[in-house]
Order: structure tokens, then C-alpha cells, then sequence
């Protein structure tokens, strides 16, 4: 028995919109993908409900669902699909090296990068429970379904900002829950919700616990000056504390933005790598969208092909 481990001409990490999107193309070229699913197969989208902003969907569809059906149009054409985690890579030398669950090396002609980012949680119990109940970290994605109703905003950064002023013409009131007694958003970003009458910021507040059984009901909160706390009515509970790319374990080979977003070079998926390339929310930090993410994962596997061409591997 051979020790010489497996062997890909392309393989994808990742199975969110930017990995399958990848695989679909990439397998089409016949370049007979393998595609590791990462710890949530389908990735993001598989925690939100209706996805209503997909194109291609009249009557909108699931996250879960529509994952299922990404995954089943990679199979059709035979993408690999595998479950399993890459827990680590070596970049230094072709082909490159990849380990699956801290045990199995394999090595790879061409790599696509769809690992995604995780959206940060408070880590409430009760927000854990109501995720996906009213509980979202998405506005552009679930803001919809909370049209003429009140909803709070927790975070004070760009994005808390831009969904807190999204959400602001879509809902009846929107509260921001800011930690400190400033915010970290741009001045521009500021001043938008300063001017959105129907948005409230309450400074200097933390959130105790989102409230409700089955859905959000309410969102307790405490004033971290006077400790005094409340209860703010409201149906939807937006948490906008950050995104975290899912690109630590390529920090040692890729150039990564301050906060671990995978660079590439404009208008392609090229990394500073050969043969690696970059897709989705990993390398994304300003759209987030799936449609966005497919259309990365079709960049990457596009860009991959023409590597595998140049350097005359069929
Ligand atoms: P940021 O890291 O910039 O901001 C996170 C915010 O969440 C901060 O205000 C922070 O508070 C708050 N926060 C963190 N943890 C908690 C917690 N446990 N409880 C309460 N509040 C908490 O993340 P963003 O997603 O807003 O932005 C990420 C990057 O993307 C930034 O560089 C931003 O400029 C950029 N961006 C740009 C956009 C644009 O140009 N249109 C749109 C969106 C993002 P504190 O301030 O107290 O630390």
C-alpha cells in the first residue's frame, strides 16, 4: 500500500453559496472537485429561516432548503462531497498540502476558499434559543419580516449602524443598544441615525436577556452606569456585533485585512498564492450576501480553470 496521500485537481473548502457555486462550475469543467463541508454544512444560511432576496425563488425559500438544493446541483455533477473539516494547510510548496481532521493529508492542484465568516453572538441563552424566532444577526436578510413593528439593534460599529438605518424604513421603531456611551461607526454613519427620527439609541446599555418563549416578545436591558434596567417591546432582536472570517488556520500564507479577511486581487479570486483562491464572506466584508458569495464561488472556480490551463493540467 501506497503512503502517497490522495490527490485533487481542485478542492474546495467550505459548503456555504460560495463553495457550491464553486463545485457546480468547477465540476461542469471537469475538474473534478472535492469539496470538505466544513463544521456546518451549507453554512450560514442554514441558521436563518426565508430568504426572500435570492433570485430565482418567486415565492422565496428556506435557508436549510435552499442549501439542499445547492448541495444536490453540485452532485449532479458529481462534485466529491465530503464531511469532514480541513484543520490545517501548508502553502509553502505545490501541490499544496491540506490536513482533514487533524489526521488525513491530502494534496491539491487548485484550492478554493468558501470557509465563510461566523456572525458574533452575545452568548445569551435566550438568543441562542430565539435565533431564527426573531433572534437575527442579518437585517438585509429577515428586516422584511418585521415591516411596521419595533425591533432593537445590539452593536454600535458600521454594520449595527447601517441596519439599525435599513431597518429604519421598514419598521416602526427601531432601538440601538449601545454599550458605551459612543459609537464606533463612522461620523458619516452617526449622523444617518442621529437623523432617522424613528431610530432610539440607548447608551451605556448592556442586554440581560431577549424575551419570549416561542418568538421575541421583549429585550431586557440594564443601564451599566445606573444599573437600572428595562424592558424594550419588541418582535425582532438584531445582534450587530461583528463578523469573524473563518481564516485562521491560513494566517501563516494568505494576506489577511487587520481582522482576517482574505485579500484578492481586485476584479479576480487570486490570493497572493498560486492556485489558491478566494471566495465568499472569508474574503468579503462588505456585501455578505449569498448571491454575492455565488457569484465569488464562480469567480474562483472560474479563475481556478484557467490556472489548471496554464500550467497544462487536465
Ligand atoms: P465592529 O467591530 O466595527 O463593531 C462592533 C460593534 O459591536 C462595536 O461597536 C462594539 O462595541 C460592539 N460590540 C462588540 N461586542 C459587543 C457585546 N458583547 N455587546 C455589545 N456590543 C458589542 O464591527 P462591524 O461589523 O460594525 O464592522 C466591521 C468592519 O466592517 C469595520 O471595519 C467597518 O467599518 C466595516 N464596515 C463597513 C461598512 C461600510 O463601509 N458601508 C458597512 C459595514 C461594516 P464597542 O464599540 O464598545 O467595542
Amino acid at each position: 500500500m501506497s503512503d502517497k496521500p490522495e490527490h485533487a485537481k481542485c478542492l474546495i473548502i467550505g459548503s456555504g453559496p460560495a463553495g457550491y457555486t464553486a463545485a457546480i462550475y468547477a465540476a461542469r469543467a471537469d475538474m473534478k472537485p472535492v469539496l470538505y463541508q466544513g463544521l456546518q454544512p451549507g453554512g450560514q444560511l442554514t441558521i436563518t429561516t426565508d430568504v426572500e432576496n435570492y433570485p430565482g425563488y418567486p415565492n422565496g425559500t428556506e435557508g436549510p432548503k435552499m442549501m439542499e438544493d445547492f448541495q444536490k446541483q453540485a452532485e449532479r455533477f458529481d462534485t466529491d462531497v465530503r464531511w469532514g473539516m480541513i484543520t490545517s494547510v501548508d502553502f509553502s510548496s505545490l501541490p499544496h498540502k491540506v490536513v482533514i481532521d487533524e489526521k488525513t493529508e491530502m494534496t491539491a492542484d487548485s484550492i478554493i476558499i468558501s470557509t465563510g465568516a461566523s456572525a458574533k453572538w452575545l452568548g445569551l441563552e435566550s438568543e441562542q434559543r430565539l435565533n431564527g424566532f426573531g433572534v437575527s444577526a442579518c437585517a438585509v436578510c429577515d428586516g422584511f419580516f418585521f415591516k411596521g413593528q419595533e425591533v432593537a439593534v445590539v452593536g454600535a460599529g458600521d454594520t449595527a449602524a447601517e441596519e439599525a438605518t435599513y431597518l429604519a424604513k421598514l419598521c416602526k421603531k427601531v432601538t440601538m443598544i449601545v454599550r458605551r456611551d459612543e459609537m464606533r461607526a463612522s461620523k458619516a454613519m452617526q449622523h444617518r441615525v442621529e437623523r432617522t427620527e424613528n431610530i432610539e439609541v440607548l447608551w451605556n446599555t448592556e442586554t440581560v436577556e431577549v424575551l419570549g418563549e416561542k418568538t421575541v416578545e421583549g429585550v431586557k436591558v440594564k443601564n451599566n452606569k445606573t444599573n437600572e434596567e428595562k424592558t424594550v417591546p419588541v418582535t425582532g432582536f438584531f445582534v450587530a456585533i461583528g463578523h469573524k472570517p473563518n481564516t485562521d488556520i491560513f494566517k501563516d500564507y494568505l494576506e489577511m485585512d487587520e481582522t482576517g479577511y482574505i485579500i484578492t486581487k481586485p476584479g479576480s479570486s487570486n490570493t497572493n498564492v498560486e492556485g489558491v483562491f478566494a471566495s465568499g464572506d472569508a474574503a468579503d466584508k462588505i456585501y455578505r450576501q449569498a448571491v454575492t458569495a455565488a457569484g465569488t464561488g464562480c469567480m474562483a472556480a472560474l479563475d481556478a480553470e484557467r490556472y489548471l490551463g496554464a500550467k497544462g493540467i487536465h
